[in-house]
Protein backbone atom coordinates (compact mmCIF):
# COMPACT_ATOMS: atom_id res chain seq x y z
CA UNK A 1 0.00 0.00 0.00
CA UNK A 2 1.24 3.64 -1.27
CA UNK A 3 2.05 6.12 1.90
CA UNK A 4 -1.02 7.55 2.30
CA UNK A 5 -2.19 10.93 1.32
CA UNK A 6 -3.46 11.92 4.79
CA UNK A 7 -0.54 10.94 6.64
CA UNK A 8 1.58 12.75 4.39
CA UNK A 9 -0.88 15.67 4.54
CA UNK A 10 -0.44 15.80 8.17
CA UNK A 11 3.14 15.91 7.88
CA UNK A 12 4.47 12.52 8.74
CA UNK A 13 6.92 11.29 6.07
CA UNK A 14 8.79 7.72 5.90
CA UNK A 15 11.20 8.83 8.39
CA UNK A 16 8.43 8.95 10.94
CA UNK A 17 7.02 5.50 9.58
CA UNK A 18 10.51 3.86 9.96
CA UNK A 19 11.12 4.94 14.08
CA UNK A 20 7.67 3.80 14.38
CA UNK A 21 8.33 -0.09 13.05
CA UNK A 22 11.58 0.38 15.49
CA UNK A 23 8.89 1.04 18.14
CA UNK A 24 7.09 -1.63 17.17
CA UNK A 25 9.16 -4.36 16.89
CA UNK A 26 11.25 -3.27 20.22
CA UNK A 27 7.83 -3.31 21.79
CA UNK A 28 7.06 -6.40 20.53
CA UNK A 29 3.73 -5.94 18.33
CA UNK A 30 2.63 -6.52 15.00
CA UNK A 31 4.67 -4.44 12.77
CA UNK A 32 3.42 -5.28 9.46
CA UNK A 33 2.82 -2.33 7.06
CA UNK A 34 -0.56 -1.25 7.91
CA UNK A 35 -0.25 -1.46 11.47
CA UNK A 36 2.20 1.02 11.53
CA UNK A 37 0.14 3.11 9.91
CA UNK A 38 -2.75 2.79 12.33
CA UNK A 39 0.49 3.50 14.61
CA UNK A 40 0.95 6.81 12.95
CA UNK A 41 -2.83 8.05 13.12
CA UNK A 42 -2.92 7.17 16.37
CA UNK A 43 -0.66 9.62 16.72
CA UNK A 44 -1.65 12.68 14.56
CA UNK A 45 -5.14 11.71 16.94
CA UNK A 46 -3.06 12.71 20.21
CA UNK A 47 -1.55 15.35 18.57
CA UNK A 48 -4.85 16.88 18.09
CA UNK A 49 -5.36 20.65 19.37
CA UNK A 50 -8.22 21.32 18.45
CA UNK A 51 -11.82 19.22 18.27
CA UNK A 52 -11.76 20.49 14.61
CA UNK A 53 -8.56 18.43 13.93
CA UNK A 54 -9.71 15.84 16.07
CA UNK A 55 -12.93 15.15 14.15
CA UNK A 56 -11.08 15.04 11.43
CA UNK A 57 -7.95 12.55 12.51
CA UNK A 58 -10.85 10.17 13.80
CA UNK A 59 -12.54 10.12 10.38
CA UNK A 60 -8.82 9.65 8.35
CA UNK A 61 -8.32 6.82 10.36
CA UNK A 62 -12.24 5.66 9.62
CA UNK A 63 -11.47 6.06 6.03
CA UNK A 64 -8.12 3.90 6.21
CA UNK A 65 -10.04 1.16 8.33
CA UNK A 66 -12.65 0.89 5.58
CA UNK A 67 -10.16 0.74 2.62
CA UNK A 68 -8.46 -1.65 4.72
CA UNK A 69 -12.08 -3.57 4.61
CA UNK A 70 -12.14 -3.25 8.47
CA UNK A 71 -14.59 -2.11 10.78
CA UNK A 72 -14.73 1.41 11.49
CA UNK A 73 -17.84 2.28 13.24
CA UNK A 74 -16.38 3.06 16.20
CA UNK A 75 -14.42 6.01 15.18
CA UNK A 76 -16.87 7.69 12.79
CA UNK A 77 -18.59 7.98 15.85
CA UNK A 78 -15.58 9.51 17.28
CA UNK A 79 -15.42 11.89 14.62
CA UNK A 80 -18.88 12.92 15.01
CA UNK A 81 -18.45 13.21 19.00
CA UNK A 82 -15.41 14.91 18.62
CA UNK A 83 -17.48 17.59 15.94
CA UNK A 84 -20.04 18.04 18.39
CA UNK A 85 -17.61 18.80 21.04
CA UNK A 86 -16.11 21.27 18.88
CA UNK A 87 -20.14 22.98 18.52
CA UNK A 88 -20.11 22.66 22.44
CA UNK A 89 -17.06 24.39 22.83
CA UNK A 90 -18.38 27.25 20.38
CA UNK A 91 -21.50 27.55 22.86
CA UNK A 92 -23.87 25.83 20.69
CA UNK A 93 -26.86 24.29 22.11
CA UNK A 94 -28.79 22.63 19.27
CA UNK A 95 -27.67 20.41 15.75
CA UNK A 96 -29.23 19.17 13.31
CA UNK A 97 -29.01 16.25 11.13
CA UNK A 98 -28.27 15.59 7.88
CA UNK A 99 -28.36 12.40 6.38
CA UNK A 100 -30.31 13.12 3.27
CA UNK A 101 -27.55 10.90 1.23
CA UNK A 102 -27.50 8.14 3.41
CA UNK A 103 -29.39 5.08 3.44
CA UNK A 104 -33.06 4.47 3.67
CA UNK A 105 -33.09 4.31 7.79
CA UNK A 106 -30.89 7.11 8.05
CA UNK A 107 -32.28 9.14 5.91
CA UNK A 108 -36.03 9.44 7.52
CA UNK A 109 -34.30 11.67 10.55
CA UNK A 110 -32.82 13.73 7.82
CA UNK A 111 -33.32 17.50 8.90
CA UNK A 112 -34.32 16.65 12.71
CA UNK A 113 -33.66 19.40 15.13
CA UNK A 114 -32.05 17.77 18.84
CA UNK A 115 -30.41 19.40 21.78
CA UNK A 116 -26.75 19.02 21.34
CA UNK A 117 -26.48 17.60 25.12
CA UNK A 118 -28.94 14.83 24.04
CA UNK A 119 -26.53 14.30 20.36
CA UNK A 120 -23.59 13.78 22.87
CA UNK A 121 -25.65 10.89 25.26
CA UNK A 122 -27.81 9.15 22.44
CA UNK A 123 -25.58 9.43 19.25
CA UNK A 124 -28.09 8.37 17.20
CA UNK A 125 -25.53 9.36 13.85
CA UNK A 126 -23.62 7.31 12.64
CA UNK A 127 -26.87 4.76 13.61
CA UNK A 128 -26.11 1.15 14.42
CA UNK A 129 -28.88 0.08 12.10
CA UNK A 130 -27.43 2.08 9.01
CA UNK A 131 -27.10 0.27 6.05
CA UNK A 132 -24.49 2.27 3.85
CA UNK A 133 -21.32 0.96 2.85
CA UNK A 134 -18.24 2.57 1.20
CA UNK A 135 -15.02 0.70 0.11
CA UNK A 136 -15.84 -2.40 2.56
CA UNK A 137 -18.76 -4.66 3.66
CA UNK A 138 -19.12 -2.91 7.11
CA UNK A 139 -20.91 0.78 7.63
CA UNK A 140 -19.95 3.83 6.28
CA UNK A 141 -22.62 6.42 7.49
CA UNK A 142 -22.52 9.46 5.60
CA UNK A 143 -25.43 11.18 8.16
CA UNK A 144 -23.44 13.33 10.81
CA UNK A 145 -24.54 17.25 12.35
CA UNK A 146 -24.93 20.63 11.77
CA UNK A 147 -25.07 23.55 13.88
CA UNK A 148 -28.12 25.46 14.21
CA UNK A 149 -29.38 28.95 15.93
CA UNK A 150 -30.63 28.79 19.58
CA UNK A 151 -34.37 29.55 18.58
CA UNK A 152 -34.93 26.41 15.88
CA UNK A 153 -37.38 24.34 17.39
CA UNK A 154 -36.50 20.80 18.45
CA UNK A 155 -37.93 17.85 16.45
CA UNK A 156 -40.39 16.10 18.48
CA UNK A 157 -39.91 12.30 17.48
CA UNK A 158 -36.26 12.52 17.65
CA UNK A 159 -34.02 9.17 15.99
CA UNK A 160 -33.46 6.79 19.10
CA UNK A 161 -30.16 6.25 20.67
CA UNK A 162 -27.71 4.01 19.33
CA UNK A 163 -27.13 0.94 21.43
CA UNK A 164 -23.09 0.99 22.11
CA UNK A 165 -21.71 4.74 22.34
CA UNK A 166 -17.70 4.74 22.61
CA UNK A 167 -16.38 7.04 25.65
CA UNK A 168 -15.84 10.45 23.69
CA UNK A 169 -12.46 11.89 22.80
CA UNK A 170 -10.91 13.90 24.70
CA UNK A 171 -8.28 16.75 24.07
CA UNK A 172 -6.71 16.97 27.47
CA UNK A 173 -4.79 13.56 26.47
CA UNK A 174 -2.43 15.47 24.77
CA UNK A 175 0.85 14.32 23.05
CA UNK A 176 2.02 13.90 26.67
CA UNK A 177 -0.37 12.77 28.24
CA UNK A 178 -0.89 16.43 30.96
CA UNK A 179 -3.43 17.77 31.56
CA UNK A 180 -1.89 21.25 32.09
CA UNK A 181 -0.55 21.10 28.33
CA UNK A 182 -4.16 20.85 27.16
CA UNK A 183 -5.28 23.59 29.17
CA UNK A 184 -2.70 26.30 28.17
CA UNK A 185 -3.23 25.36 24.56
CA UNK A 186 -7.17 25.38 25.45
CA UNK A 187 -6.60 28.83 26.29
CA UNK A 188 -3.62 30.00 23.90
CA UNK A 189 -6.17 29.05 21.04
CA UNK A 190 -8.94 31.28 22.53
CA UNK A 191 -6.41 34.13 22.26
CA UNK A 192 -5.47 33.10 19.27
CA UNK A 193 -8.76 33.90 18.03
CA UNK A 194 -8.82 37.51 19.15
CA UNK A 195 -5.39 38.08 17.39
CA UNK A 196 -7.22 38.89 13.58
CA UNK A 197 -9.78 41.14 15.27
CA UNK A 198 -6.70 42.97 17.18
CA UNK A 199 -4.85 42.92 13.99
CA UNK A 200 -7.06 44.64 12.16
CA UNK A 201 -7.89 47.15 15.05
CA UNK A 202 -4.39 48.33 14.82
CA UNK A 203 -3.79 48.31 11.15
CA UNK A 204 -7.67 50.34 11.28
CA UNK A 205 -5.31 53.02 13.73
CA UNK A 206 -2.23 53.31 11.55
CA UNK A 207 -4.20 54.05 8.56
CA UNK A 208 -5.75 57.57 11.09
CA UNK A 209 -3.20 59.75 9.59
CA UNK A 210 -3.94 59.01 6.65
CA UNK A 211 -7.64 58.52 6.12
CA UNK A 212 -10.29 59.04 8.94
CA UNK A 213 -12.31 56.76 6.49
CA UNK A 214 -10.34 54.29 6.39
CA UNK A 215 -9.52 53.45 9.71
CA UNK A 216 -13.27 53.62 10.80
CA UNK A 217 -14.01 51.16 7.94
CA UNK A 218 -11.14 48.68 8.88
CA UNK A 219 -12.60 49.30 12.96
CA UNK A 220 -16.13 48.26 11.47
CA UNK A 221 -14.46 45.55 9.71
CA UNK A 222 -12.96 43.85 12.81
CA UNK A 223 -15.64 43.70 14.74
CA UNK A 224 -17.38 40.45 13.58
CA UNK A 225 -14.13 38.64 13.94
CA UNK A 226 -14.14 39.35 17.72
CA UNK A 227 -15.19 35.57 18.32
CA UNK A 228 -18.29 35.44 19.93
CA UNK A 229 -19.78 37.80 17.28
CA UNK A 230 -18.49 35.45 14.49
CA UNK A 231 -19.61 32.47 15.89
CA UNK A 232 -23.12 34.13 15.73
CA UNK A 233 -22.61 35.09 11.90
CA UNK A 234 -21.00 31.21 10.99
CA UNK A 235 -24.70 30.08 12.51
CA UNK A 236 -26.68 33.09 10.18
CA UNK A 237 -23.90 32.30 7.20
CA UNK A 238 -22.56 28.58 7.57
CA UNK A 239 -20.22 29.39 4.25
CA UNK A 240 -18.15 31.24 6.63
CA UNK A 241 -17.24 28.61 8.93
CA UNK A 242 -13.70 27.38 8.82
CA UNK A 243 -10.44 28.95 10.00
CA UNK A 244 -9.19 29.70 6.69
CA UNK A 245 -12.28 31.20 5.59
CA UNK A 246 -11.96 33.52 8.50
CA UNK A 247 -8.40 34.62 8.25
CA UNK A 248 -9.16 35.91 4.36
CA UNK A 249 -12.01 37.32 5.09
CA UNK A 250 -10.72 39.27 8.17
CA UNK A 251 -7.68 40.20 5.61
CA UNK A 252 -9.31 41.27 2.86
CA UNK A 253 -10.39 44.32 4.70
CA UNK A 254 -6.59 45.77 4.71
CA UNK A 255 -6.78 46.13 1.06
CA UNK A 256 -10.32 47.32 0.99
CA UNK A 257 -9.00 50.64 3.25
CA UNK A 258 -6.29 50.79 1.31
CA UNK A 259 -8.79 50.94 -2.17
CA UNK A 260 -10.46 53.64 -0.26
CA UNK A 261 -7.62 55.86 0.69
CA UNK A 262 -6.41 55.93 -2.80
CA UNK A 263 -9.81 56.00 -4.78
CA UNK A 264 -9.97 60.43 -3.45
CA UNK A 265 -6.45 60.14 -4.90
CA UNK A 266 -7.31 58.80 -8.00
CA UNK A 267 -10.26 60.90 -8.78
CA UNK A 268 -8.31 63.89 -7.91
CA UNK A 269 -5.79 63.07 -10.37
CA UNK A 270 -8.76 63.27 -13.03
CA UNK A 271 -10.28 66.44 -11.88
CA UNK A 272 -8.22 68.65 -14.07
CA UNK A 273 -9.49 67.51 -16.75
CA UNK A 274 -12.88 68.12 -15.23
CA UNK A 275 -12.38 71.52 -14.00
CA UNK A 276 -11.06 72.40 -16.80
CA UNK A 277 -13.58 75.37 -18.22
CA UNK A 278 -15.47 74.51 -21.15
CA UNK A 279 -15.84 77.21 -24.02
CA UNK A 280 -19.16 78.24 -25.11
CA UNK A 281 -20.45 76.46 -28.10
CA UNK A 282 -20.93 77.69 -31.49
CA UNK A 283 -23.01 77.35 -35.11
CA UNK A 284 -21.81 77.05 -38.66
CA UNK A 285 -23.23 79.95 -40.33
CA UNK A 286 -21.40 79.25 -43.80
CA UNK A 287 -18.36 78.61 -45.31
CA UNK A 288 -17.07 80.07 -48.09
CA UNK A 289 -14.18 78.70 -50.53
CA UNK A 290 -12.04 81.71 -51.22
CA UNK A 291 -8.84 80.02 -52.33
CA UNK A 292 -6.79 81.56 -55.23
CA UNK A 293 -3.85 80.11 -57.65
CA UNK A 294 -1.15 80.77 -54.88
CA UNK A 295 -3.32 80.07 -51.24
CA UNK A 296 -5.91 77.81 -50.35
CA UNK A 297 -8.27 79.56 -47.92
CA UNK A 298 -12.04 79.17 -46.34
CA UNK A 299 -14.03 81.72 -45.26
CA UNK A 300 -16.19 80.42 -42.16
CA UNK A 301 -19.06 82.74 -40.71
CA UNK A 302 -20.28 81.38 -37.07
CA UNK A 303 -22.39 82.09 -33.79
CA UNK A 304 -21.79 81.37 -30.70
CA UNK A 305 -24.38 83.86 -28.84
CA UNK A 306 -22.96 83.04 -25.09
CA UNK A 307 -19.38 84.29 -25.81
CA UNK A 308 -19.78 87.33 -24.25
CA UNK A 309 -16.35 89.12 -23.42
CA UNK A 310 -14.05 90.05 -26.42
CA UNK A 311 -11.73 87.13 -24.34
CA UNK A 312 -14.41 84.47 -24.91
CA UNK A 313 -15.31 85.78 -28.33
CA UNK A 314 -11.81 85.20 -29.75
CA UNK A 315 -11.25 82.06 -28.03
CA UNK A 316 -14.74 80.40 -30.16
CA UNK A 317 -13.34 81.82 -32.88
CA UNK A 318 -9.90 80.68 -32.60
CA UNK A 319 -11.23 77.48 -31.61
CA UNK A 320 -13.45 77.47 -34.51
CA UNK A 321 -10.64 78.17 -36.68
CA UNK A 322 -8.40 75.35 -35.86
CA UNK A 323 -11.10 72.51 -35.40
CA UNK A 324 -12.32 73.62 -38.85
CA UNK A 325 -9.02 73.65 -40.48
CA UNK A 326 -8.52 70.20 -39.34
CA UNK A 327 -11.72 68.94 -40.49
CA UNK A 328 -12.89 70.77 -43.54
CA UNK A 329 -11.07 69.20 -46.89
CA UNK A 330 -10.80 70.39 -50.24
CA UNK A 331 -11.58 68.60 -53.72
CA UNK A 332 -8.06 68.90 -54.40
CA UNK A 333 -6.06 65.68 -53.38
CA UNK A 334 -2.58 67.08 -53.56
CA UNK A 335 -3.33 69.53 -51.44
CA UNK A 336 -6.52 69.22 -49.62
CA UNK A 337 -6.16 71.20 -46.50
CA UNK A 338 -7.04 74.58 -46.25
CA UNK A 339 -3.96 76.73 -45.84
CA UNK A 340 -5.58 79.89 -44.41
CA UNK A 341 -8.79 79.88 -42.50
CA UNK A 342 -10.82 82.62 -41.85
CA UNK A 343 -13.51 82.90 -38.68
CA UNK A 344 -15.64 85.86 -38.33
CA UNK A 345 -18.07 85.55 -35.19
CA UNK A 346 -21.39 86.98 -35.94
CA UNK A 347 -23.65 89.06 -33.81
CA UNK A 348 -26.60 87.76 -35.70
CA UNK A 349 -27.73 83.97 -36.48
CA UNK A 350 -27.95 85.19 -40.36
CA UNK A 351 -26.68 82.96 -43.02
CA UNK A 352 -26.30 85.75 -45.53
CA UNK A 353 -26.24 89.70 -45.19
CA UNK A 354 -23.88 92.46 -43.88
CA UNK A 355 -21.10 90.89 -41.66
CA UNK A 356 -21.57 92.02 -38.35
CA UNK A 357 -18.40 90.65 -36.88
CA UNK A 358 -17.89 90.31 -32.84
CA UNK A 359 -14.66 88.37 -33.33
CA UNK A 360 -12.48 87.66 -35.97
CA UNK A 361 -9.47 85.15 -36.34
CA UNK A 362 -7.22 83.66 -39.12
CA UNK A 363 -5.52 81.25 -38.86
CA UNK A 364 -2.27 79.83 -40.99
CA UNK A 365 -0.76 76.45 -39.67
CA UNK A 366 2.30 76.99 -42.02
CA UNK A 367 3.21 80.67 -40.29
CA UNK A 368 2.82 83.04 -43.50
CA UNK A 369 -0.28 84.69 -42.76
CA UNK A 370 -3.16 85.62 -44.92
CA UNK A 371 -0.69 85.50 -48.16
CA UNK A 372 1.25 82.63 -48.06
CA UNK A 373 4.44 84.55 -49.48
CA UNK A 374 7.80 83.43 -48.05
CA UNK A 375 9.71 86.59 -48.68
CA UNK A 376 6.70 88.82 -47.35
CA UNK A 377 7.89 90.79 -44.75
CA UNK A 378 7.59 89.63 -41.09
CA UNK A 379 4.92 91.50 -40.26
CA UNK A 380 2.50 89.60 -42.42
CA UNK A 381 4.11 85.81 -41.47
CA UNK A 382 1.67 84.72 -38.45
CA UNK A 383 0.20 81.82 -37.46
CA UNK A 384 -2.64 83.60 -35.91
CA UNK A 385 -4.20 86.78 -36.25
CA UNK A 386 -7.12 87.13 -34.02
CA UNK A 387 -8.94 90.75 -32.82
CA UNK A 388 -12.42 90.74 -31.45
CA UNK A 389 -14.84 92.88 -29.49
CA UNK A 390 -16.84 92.67 -26.35
CA UNK A 391 -20.08 95.20 -27.55
CA UNK A 392 -23.12 93.93 -26.81
CA UNK A 393 -26.07 94.04 -29.66
CA UNK A 394 -29.04 95.91 -28.62
CA UNK A 395 -31.87 94.93 -31.01
CA UNK A 396 -33.97 98.65 -30.83
CA UNK A 397 -30.63 100.10 -31.56
CA UNK A 398 -28.27 97.94 -33.56
CA UNK A 399 -24.94 99.23 -34.29
CA UNK A 400 -23.71 99.49 -37.41
CA UNK A 401 -21.17 97.59 -39.62
CA UNK A 402 -18.71 100.78 -39.10
CA UNK A 403 -19.10 100.93 -35.27
CA UNK A 404 -18.71 96.51 -34.95
CA UNK A 405 -15.52 97.07 -37.02
CA UNK A 406 -13.97 99.70 -35.12
CA UNK A 407 -14.72 97.97 -31.81
CA UNK A 408 -12.42 95.15 -32.80
CA UNK A 409 -9.71 95.07 -31.13
CA UNK A 410 -6.16 92.99 -31.77
CA UNK A 411 -6.32 89.91 -29.33
CA UNK A 412 -3.50 88.07 -30.40
CA UNK A 413 -0.48 88.03 -33.86
CA UNK A 414 1.68 85.87 -33.91
ZN1 LIG B 1 -27.35 5.19 6.97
Amino acid sequence: MPFPKELQKAGKSQKDFEEKRKAFVNAGKASEENDIYLGLYEDLIDECKDYQELEEGYSNMARFLDQLGKESFEFQQKARQARLLGFESEGISKVRIISAECCDSCSEYDGRVIELKKALLNLPMPSSLCGATMSSEFCWSKANYQRVEDSASVSKNPPPATEFIPDPPSLEKGPKGKQSDADTSGTSRGFRDYLLPLFLLICGIAFLPFSWISCGFLVLWSLPFIPPLWNRLILKIPDLSGVWIRYATGLLGIPLALLILLLPMLLDQRSPQNTRVALPDYEVLALQDQSNPGRSRLLVRIYAPDARSARERAKVAMQAAKQIQQTELREDPKQPEYQHVSVVLEALQKKSGVSLPLAKAEYAPDGLGSTGAIKNAKQNQWTWNVSSSSIAYDPSNPPTYREFEKSLEPFQKR
